[in-house]
């Protein structure tokens, strides 16, 4: 029978291939993914998953765990993936939302789950990182071969939580095609084939990590090498056996500060792509210099999986996230009235084509206001398209800063801070001011073993921005709140600073 992400994923893979290998010497081939997603969704079906049920996984990431999404497309299930650092109080939201008929988690979480998911009629097994668990246990006792449940291009595939920076998460209905689609784009925008091998040391409950990175690989019949978390040293002890690398900025904001980082050691990658959130311009400059590649930028939403990338061939340019992907239709409208806004001018960021959501689970008010008449899908980022066609993201609306009455945008601060010597980084957010409405507020973390005040910031930009944009405070912290995908936590920052102006 036809499944739509399935099939195309079989089209385009040898048995023998290596799909992942792990830092600790383990492998899977493609054929021994095709034998676990068919025990795996033997097991799934066991335990009484129907087309169409979601099953909710927070498990640390493993090929198996992998594994575990692919055995949910075949069954016909929506695969929900959760954060590992969810709380039970968190996850009892979650599966209160999801209402998932199966939960698996790590088996120390067992415990603590059983009981919330009781009372969602949800049953829990068990899956660890190295291959046991209760779900484990009864995938081997499963028929090697599993006929795929037929799925179309408009089922959907999974539900994945948005990573909940301005607000609380809201679950993204992904269909078969979403992911397809956006996948088949992207492999060969950035020109994978069976001969990539890509460093993967994001997480897997996020787009980035499990749609971006594995079903691109997946795709392409590449290969990749499965890292529990991001580490500098380790990543590049393995550059020279690998291809590409796919990560947030802070990846390489680690990486400059290694003296390994060096032409010699990155000869042998084609491709190193960074989002997920902004990259500094100055973080592009330095990698370039220490490595002579550029980092590609792109831009994306777990909405709309991936909308714009800059160029594989072609001038890769800091501070943009490129040109919309082919398929993707992307425009620049006014904030309030939705008029579409020229070349050079800044406003909302809309999205339209196959590769974005089919909604808000159980949110139809949220999904409607989010989508114009015409179908576009309003991203909620704000930013515009340069006379050469790149598209610059200048911050999200809910950090736009309204004070005085005039519009500030975020980005256009920081950048400015950013180039000022001393200065490592930057968050410019408002917040509530008597007189303004808001206080234009900067938050920076000045370079190692540096110490500024605030004049030192405050003075350079007086000849470089108006008034009204120039920063009221200035407030100086060794880090910058972040959240596992690198995030800025603006939201966290103006609670801290909210009483600075009273
Ligand atoms: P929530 O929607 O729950 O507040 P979130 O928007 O951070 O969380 P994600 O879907 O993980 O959740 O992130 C998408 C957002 O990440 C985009 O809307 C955009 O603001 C930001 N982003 C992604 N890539 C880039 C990039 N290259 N440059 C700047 N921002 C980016
Ligand atoms: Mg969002």
């Amino acid at each position: 029978m036809s499944n739509h992400m399935i099939d195309a994923i079989r089209n385009g893979i040898h048995p023998d291939d290596v799909f992942i290998e792990t830092a600790s010497g383990k492998r899977f081939t493609y054929g021994d993914m095709l034998t676990l997603s068919a025990r795996l969704a033997g097991a799934l079906k066991n335990r009484g998953v129907e087309p169409g049920d979601r099953v909710a996984v927070q498990v640390e990431k493993s090929p198996e765990a992998l594994i575990l999404y692919l055995a949910c497309l075949r069954a016909g299930a929506v695969y929900l993936p959760l954060n590992t650092a969810y709380t039970l109080a968190e996850l009892d939201y979650f599966i209160g939302d999801a209402e998932p008929c199966l939960v698996v988690c790590a088996p120390h979480a067992a415990e603590g789950l059983q009981p919330i998911a009781a009372q969602r009629g949800a049953a829990v097994e068990t899956m660890d990182d190295s291959g046991g668990g209760s779900l484990m246990e009864l995938a081997r006792a499963q028929p090697q071969d599993f006929a795929d449940v037929a799925r179309g291009a408009d089922d959907l595939a999974a539900i994945l939580y948005t990573s909940g920076t301005t607000g609380r998460s809201k679950g993204a209905m992904l269909t078969h095609d979403n992911l397809l689609s956006n996948a088949t784009t992207l492999r060969d925008y950035w020109r994978f084939t069976r001969s990539d091998k890509l460093i993967h040391a994001l997480p897997i409950f996020h787009t980035h990590g499990l749609f971006v990175a594995s079903n691109v690989t997946l795709l392409a019949g590449s290969s990749m090498v499965f890292l529990p978390k991001f580490d500098a040293e380790q990543v590049l002890e393995l550059m020279p056996q690998a291809t590409c690398m796919m990560g947030v900025p802070t990846f390489y904001v680690r990486l400059i500060q290694c003296a390994a980082l060096t032409r010699e050691r990155t000869a042998n990658m084609r491709l190193f792509i960074s989002g997920s959130a902004p990259l500094l311009a100055e973080t592009h400059r330095q990698f370039e210099a220490m490595t002579g590649h550029r980092i590609l930028e792109r831009y994306g939403m777990t909405e709309t999986n991936m909308n714009t990338s800059n160029p594989y061939e072609g001038e890769r340019m800091a501070g943009t996230v490129g040109f919309p992907l082919p398929g993707v239709s992307l425009r620049v409208a006014d904030t309030e009235t939705g008029r579409l806004l020229d070349e050079g001018e800044t406003g909302m960021i809309e999205v339209s084509g196959p590769n974005v959501f089919k909604g808000y689970w159980r949110m139809p008010e949220k999904t409607a206001a989010e989508f114009r008449a015409d179908g576009f899908f309003i991203t909620g980022d704000l930013g515009m398209i340069d006379e050469r066609g790149y598209v610059h993201i200048v911050g999200r609306g809910k950090d736009l800063v309204i004070s005085g009455g005039y519009n500030i945008y975020p980005k256009e601060v920081e950048t400015e801070i950013d180039q000022l010597p001393g200065v490592f980084e930057s968050a410019v957010i408002g917040v509530p001011h008597p007189d303004f409405g808001e206080g234009v507020t900067a938050v920076v973390v000045c370079q190692p073993g540096m110490t500024m005040t605030e004049t030192d910031i405050l003075r350079p930009l007086q000849e470089r921005l108006a008034r009204f944009k120039q920063p009221k405070r200035v407030i100086f912290v060794a880090d910058l709140p972040r959240n596992t995908m690198g995030k800025v936590q603006k939201n966290i920052l103006r609670d801290t600073y909210a009483k600075l102006f009273e």
